[in-house]
C-alpha cells in the first residue's frame, strides 16, 4: 500500500499515540490475555499423542521385558560388568534409540545415554534397567511379559523398565513433533539400581551432573524431600564378668539394617530351676502380648528362646516389632552376668521406648519430612563381642553431622565403639523451585488432581541427582507390586506416565 507522506505523516503519530495510550492503559493486560489464549490453542494433547502411537509403545515395552536383566555373576567380563541380561538390555535400548537418530552412549556397560537437543543446560531422567530376581510362584512366566486385565505382567514392569519405555517414547514423541528445546535432555540408564548404585557411581564420574532432573522410580506426584539416612554400628569386647544364677551365652537378632528384626534368639544356661522359672514366665509373656515364640530346652540345662516380632522397613520403624528390643526388655530383669545384664539394658533404656530417638538425644523434626526415626537392628552378643545397628533416617533440614557426633558422644557413656557404615546426606529440593513448580503444574493439567508434594524416609533412585525429585510411576491409591511375584503395570498408567513425561520434558527444555 502506498501512503501519501504527508497523511502518512499524521496518521502514523496517530497510530503511536494510539497504541501507547493502549499499552499505558491496559495494553499489557491485553498482551498477557492474548499469549494465553495462544498457548491453550497451541497446547498439545499429550495424551491424544501417546494413545495415537500406544501400540508401538506397548509392544516395544513387551519386547523390552521380555530381556531377563537380572543381575548375573557367572556371566560377569570386564565389558559386562553386571552380567549378560543387563548387558542385553541396555544395548537393546541403546540400540533402539540409535536408529532414531539419537544420540547414545554406553558408559563401559555401567550406563547408558541418550541425548537429544543442544544447549548449555541439560534436563536428566534417571531410570534404570536391572530388576530383583523373579522368585517363585507367578501366574503366568516373569519374562513372558503377559497382558491381562488391561495390565503387563512382568518383572521389572514396574520397577522400573516399564516407566523406562514411558520416558524414553516421552522422549521420542517430543523429537517426533519437532517441539524447540533449549536446554539437551538426557534419559540416564542405570543398571545397578537394585544392589549396589555403582551404575550412577561410574556414571556421575564421568559424565556431567544435569542441571535439574527427575527420576520415575517411586510415586506420583512428586517426592521431593528425601531424609538423611544413615547406618551405624556399635561395638564392645566383652570382658569376663563374676558368675552368676543365669548365662547369656549368646543373643540375636535382624539380618539387615534397614529392616524391623522379625526374629530374636537367646541362649541362656543355668540351674534348672532358675530357667524353669524364666520359661514360665517367657510363656505367660508370650500370652500377654499375643505374640509367637519359643522356648526349647537343648540341655538339662540349656534353654533357647526365640521370640517373633513383626518385620517392616527400616524407614517405618513404627510399623513392626522389634524382636530384639522387646527379647532385651523381656530378659533384662533376669540375674545374668554383669556384661549381659547391662547390654540388655542399654538397649532396653535406648530403644525400648519409641523410635524417634529420644533416648539417643537425637530426636527431631521438620515441616518439610517430619519427625527422625531410629531402626535398632544387629543385635548380637556373646562372651567375647557384642555390638548393635542403627539405621537412622533424620529430617532434611537437619544437619546429619551434628546428630552423628550427639550419638557418638551418647554411646561413649556405654563404652561403645561407634562406626559410620553407610551415610547418605538428605536429598531436598524447595517447594518454590522451578522444577517443582512445573511438575506440579503438568501432573495437574493432565489429571486434575492435586499436585501434592510427598516426602520420604526412604532412599529413592532420585537423590543421585544434585537437583532432582521423583515423579511416578506410581500413582495415588495403587498397589505397589514392584519386588513381588506377579508384578504388573496398568497399561492406563503406562500410558498415562508417557504423556506426563513428554510434557514434563517440553516444560523443563523448551523454556527460556
Ligand atoms: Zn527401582
Amino acid at each position: 500500500m502506498r501512503i501519501n507522506p504527508v497523511a502518512n505523516d499524521y496518521n502514523l503519530r496517530r497510530l503511536y499515540f494510539t497504541i501507547f495510550l493502549q499499552i499505558k492503559q491496559n495494553g499489557m493486560l491485553n498482551f498477557k490475555k492474548r499469549k494465553e489464549n495462544e498457548s491453550e490453542m497451541t497446547r498439545i494433547d499429550w495424551r491424544l499423542e501417546v494413545e495415537k502411537r500406544k501400540d508401538v509403545l506397548l509392544a516395544e515395552t513387551q519386547e523390552f521385558l521380555k530381556i531377563n536383566s537380572v543381575f548375573d555373576e557367572a556371566t560377569i567380563t570386564k565389558e559386562r560388568p553386571f552380567g549378560n541380561g543387563i548387558d542385553q538390555a541396555l544395548s537393546y535400548l541403546l540400540n533402539k534409540a540409535e536408529s532414531y537418530d539419537f544420540t547414545v552412549k554406553n558408559l563401559d556397560g555401567y550406563a547408558g545415554k541418550i541425548e537429544l537437543g543442544t544447549g548449555e543446560e541439560s534436563v536428566g531422567i534417571l531410570c534404570h534397567i536391572d530388576v530383583v530376581p523373579a522368585g517363585e510362584g507367578w501366574t503366568s512366566p516373569p519374562f513372558s511379559a503377559d497382558i491381562r486385565n488391561g495390565r503387563i505382567y512382568a518383572r521389572g514392569a514396574i520397577d522400573n523398565k516399564g516407566p523406562t519405555m514411558a520416558a524414553f517414547f516421552a522422549l521420542c514423541l517430543v523429537k517426533e513433533l519437532k517441539l524447540p528445546l533449549t536446554k539437551r535432555v538426557q534419559l540416564i540408564l542405570g543398571t545397578d539400581e537394585e544392589r549396589g548404585w555403582r551404575c550412577v557411581d561410574h556414571y556421575f564420574k564421568h559424565e556431567e551432573m544435569p542441571t535439574v532432573g527427575f527420576a520415575p522410580d517411586a510415586d506420583f506426584p512428586i517426592i521431593h524431600a528425601e531424609k538423611g539416612i544413615a547406618d551405624v554400628l556399635f561395638e564392645w569386647t566383652v570382658e569376663q564378668g563374676a558368675a552368676a544364677a543365669l548365662t547369656l551365652r549368646k543373643f540375636s537378632a535382624g539380618e539387615r539394617l534397614n529392616m524391623v528384626p522379625d526374629r530374636a534368639i537367646a541362649e541362656l544356661e543355668g540351674e534348672r530351676a532358675e530357667l524353669d522359672q524364666l520359661e514360665r514366665r517367657f510363656r505367660k509373656h508370650l500370652l500377654e502380648q499375643q505374640h509367637n515364640g519359643e522356648a526349647i530346652f537343648t540341655g538339662d540345662e540349656q534353654l533357647t528362646l526365640m521370640y517373633e516380632g513383626v518385620a517392616a522397613h527400616g524407614s517405618t520403624p513404627e510399623a513392626g516389632i522389634n524382636a530384639g528390643v522387646e527379647l532385651a526388655a523381656f530378659l533384662t530383669p533376669f540375674s545374668f552376668q554383669e556384661q549381659a545384664v547391662s547390654y540388655l539394658r542399654m538397649i532396653t533404656a535406648l530403644l525400648k521406648n519409641g523410635t524417634r530417638g529420644e533416648a539417643l538425644g537425637i530426636a527431631q523434626e521438620d515441616q518439610v519430612s517430619g519427625r527422625l526415626t531410629v531402626n535398632g537392628s544387629l543385635f548380637s552378643w556373646d562372651e567375647k563381642e557384642a555390638g548393635f545397628g542403627l539405621n537412622i533416617r533424620y529430617p532434611v533440614t537437619a544437619d546429619g553431622q551434628t546428630c552423628l557426633q550427639r550419638l557418638e558422644q551418647k554411646m561413649s557413656e556405654f563404652g561403645a565403639k561407634m562406626m559410620v557404615k553407610d551415610h547418605m546426606t538428605p536429598s531436598y529440593v524447595d517447594a518454590k523451585h522451578p522444577l517443582v513448580r512445573t511438575l506440579q503444574a503438568v501432573y495437574q493439567r493432565q489429571t486434575g488432581e492435586e499436585p501434592s508434594l510427598l516426602s520420604t524416609g526412604g532412599g529413592t533412585y532420585a537423590r543421585t541427582l544434585a537437583t532432582g525429585v521423583a515423579f511416578g510411576p506410581l500413582f495415588p491409591g495403587r498397589k505397589d507390586v514392584a519386588h513381588q511375584k506377579d508384578e504388573y503395570i496398568e497399561i492406563e498408567d503406562l500410558l498415562k506416565a508417557a504423556a506426563l513425561y513428554a510434557e514434563a520434558i517440553y516444560e523443563l527444555a523448551g523454556g527460556q
